[in-house]
Order: structure tokens, then sequence, then C-alpha cells
């Protein structure tokens, strides 16, 4: 058993992975290389057989991008990691390593965009099926496994109404039905939640996000089984190539040190921030796991660590009062984008959610005064004046 088998997530976070070289560096080196050299012609005919492990060119492994993965696995709990060119590239790898034609998704509909494009414009060309259901819907999801059903995907909380998944009943489900339970863990991080412990199969990840947390560079990762993702995922890599260059897994490695207390605060924040909210004449309701209010406020007491920094509210006054809202602020950064130390404000109905026809976003529940805020790390009093200034004059 390794040392780290027994430690903390912050623990594993700053410790797992490095191996010190002969320079004996105390951060963890970049190794920007595209090839390794080998001793010897016989020892480059093991090496390409696969009878001695070892470094042969970056687009399969390179030390950097694998001190990455080996981190990101000790924090989910997972036997192998995949580390990937941006979290797009980790649920396509997934997809290609585990499905082929004639399988059937089943996948929430609450999801990522482009994942959502991914599924119907891409997946449906090469004989693979989506079915959509609502997150928190177990019958839901039941109704819609068919004999060829073999994964079942999902976020959780979802964006932008922060609706949860529970992880366990839906790993149960899929497990008796003979499929695969996929979960995307961009919002919480294994800072705040494992799905690996509560049965889930994979875990694919956005690095782009919180792990790197300072929005400076793109990545991705897929963690799970040996057979699965250090196979079969790791085959669609090196051979298809989206892998993760060697200059942003130093980054990631560099966000996963303070990942933890990052999403602490992120949580902290964001609390205070609803609660701030919630108590607003002009905020008709907040959506966040961390408020009582939340219709599955316990599951997430039970699934997540902490809340998380993503919440969204509704304003009387639809739509102009939502932008003017948005338009007032001066700190908030306006854009679709989160997972960074500074705050973000979105308008989904208008963005993120702006494809859906009407009907679909008032099904889901994006109405035009919902406004979607990731919550960052700068002074709380400072984000609450920065959105006051727009609430107080509605
Ligand atoms: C951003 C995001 C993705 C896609 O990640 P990229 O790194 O932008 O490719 C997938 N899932 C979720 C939940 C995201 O927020």
């Amino acid at each position: 058993m390794a040392d780290s088998d027994d430690w903390d997530i912050a623990t594993r976070a700053i410790r797992v992975g490095h191996r010190r070289t002969p320079e004996n560096e105390h951060c963890e080196p970049i190794f920007a290389t595209s090839s390794f050299v080998f001793g010897s012609a016989a020892e480059a005919a093991a090496r390409f057989s696969g009878e001695q492990p070892g470094n042969i060119y970056a687009r399969f492994t390179n030390p950097t991008v694998r001190a990455f993965e080996e981190r990101l696995a000790a924090m989910e709990g997972g036997e192998a990691c995949v580390a990937t060119a941006s979290g797009m590239a980790a649920i396509l790898a997934t997809c290609m390593g585990l499905l082929q034609q004639g399988d059937h998704l089943v996948s929430s509909r609450s999801i990522f965009g482009s994942t959502v494009v991914l599924f119907d414009k891409y997946l449906s060309r090469f004989g693979i099926q989506t079915s959509y259901v609502d997150l928190a819907d177990l019958a839901a999801w039941e109704a819609a496994i068919r004999p060829e059903t073999r994964m079942l995907f999902l976020e959780t909380p979802a964006n932008p109404l922060t609706t949860l998944g529970d992880i366990r009943a839906l790993a149960e489900l899929a497990h008796a039905h003979d499929c695969l339970l996929v979960v995307d863990n961009c919002f919480c991080t294994p800072a705040l939640q494992r799905p690996l412990a509560l049965g889930a199969d994979i875990v694919v990840h956005s690095a782009t996000k919180y792990i790197d947390g300072q929005g400076r560079a793109l990545g991705g990762a897929v963690v799970g089984d040996a057979k699965r993702v250090g196979e079969e995922v790791y085959g669609v890599l090196r051979t298809a190539g989206p892998s993760m260059s060697p200059f942003n897994a130093w980054i990631f490695l560099k966000g996963l040190e303070t990942l933890a207390l990052r999403m602490r605060e992120h949580s902290r924040n964001a609390g205070q921030l609803a609660e701030w909210l919630a108590a607003h004449p002009a905020v008709e309701r907040v959506h966040y796991p961390g408020l009582e209010s939340h219709p599955q406020h316990a599951l997430a007491q039970r699934q997540q660590e902490a809340p998380g920094g993503i919440l969204s509210f509704e304003v009387k006054g639809g739509r102009k009062a939502a932008w003017s809202v948005i338009d007032a602020t001066h700190l908030c950064s306006i854009t679709a984008n989160l997972g960074d130390t500074k705050t973000t404000i979105t308008h989904p109905a208008t963005t993120t959610h702006g494809r859906l026809s009407d009907e679909q976003r008032e099904q889901a529940g994006i109405t035009q005064g919902l406004i979607r805020i990731a919550v960052g790390l700068e002074a709380i009093e400072d984000i609450r004046n920065d959105l006051a200034r727009g609430l107080d004059r509605l």
C-alpha cells in the first residue's frame, strides 16, 4: 500500500505524482519534449513492443502529464486517469473508447451545450443514439433505458438551476441494467464530490474550470478503472491524439495544489451571496444547494462536502430587469465561463441556453429573469455591492 492511500485529499493534491529527478527539484518540472531517447536498439524494440514500460512519444506519455494524471486519480479515488486537451476531448475519448455503433446513451437534459451537440450531431452519425431525461427524475432514467443502452451520463449540480442528480441511486440503476455511469464532475471537483466512491464508473473533467481555477489553460481528464480508462480510453488518446500539453499539465498540477482551499472559499462566498440575495426584495428566487429552500438540500449535504461556487437567481421584471442588473456591474465579468477566481455573471436564457426554443426553456425552468453567477474569490462585500447597484434600482 502506498503512503498516499492514507492521505487526505488535500495532501494528495500536493504530494502525489512527482518523482524527483536527479536534479532534486522541489517543484514539478515541465518536460517540454515531444519524444524520448532509448539506451540501445534493443531497448527501443522492447519499449515499442510493450515489453518494457516507459516513455516513447509525448502523444502517448509525458512525465509532467503523468504527474497530473496520477495526482487527479488519487484525488478522485480512481485506478487510472487520462489527461486530454480539453473537457470536450475527455467526453469524446470516453464515448469513443467505451461505446460502439448501435449503442444507446441516456443523458441528463441539463448538460453542457457542446456535450449535447457532440451526442446529437456527431455520435449519432456513428450509430450511437441519445435519449434525454430530467436529471432529478429517477423513474424517467429507468424508463429511458433500452436493451442496447450502455451508458448513463450526467452533471451534478447542473447548470444553471443547480439541480442535483443522486449519484448513488443512478449508479445502482445503471449497474442493474449493465450500463456505465459517467459523471461530469466539473462543478464540484474531487475537493467537494467524489462520484467513484458513490458508485459511478467514470468521472470526466473540464480542467479548464476549477482545476486551473484562474482561467489560463484548456484541458480535461477521464478517471476510472485500469481497464476502461487505463486501456480503452487511453487507447483512443494515444491513437487519435487529443493529448494534454505538458505546459498545461503543469498549470493544472499547480491548480490541484490549492483546489480544496479554493473550493471551500468559493462555497463560502457563494453561500453568503445566496443568503443575501434571498433576502433582497427585487429577487424572486435563489437556486443554491446550500440553501434550505433548495428542493434537494438534503441530497447536497449527503453527496457533496460543500455546496459549490455556482448559484442562480430570478429577478422580478424578466429580461429587461436581468440585463439591467448585469449591465450595472463593474466588477463581475460578463461571460458564460466559470471556475475562476474572478466572479462571472451571465444571462442563461440569451446565452448558454439561447439555442433552446421558448417552450424547451420554459420546461427547463430557465426564465428570462434568471441570472447565473459563478462566485469568485473576491471579497464578498465587493461582490454584493456590485450586484446591489443594479438590484436596488429595480
Ligand atoms: C466547460 C465544460 C465542459 C467542456 O470543457 P472544455 O474544457 O471547455 O472543453 C464540459 N462540461 C462542463 C460541465 C463544462 O462546464
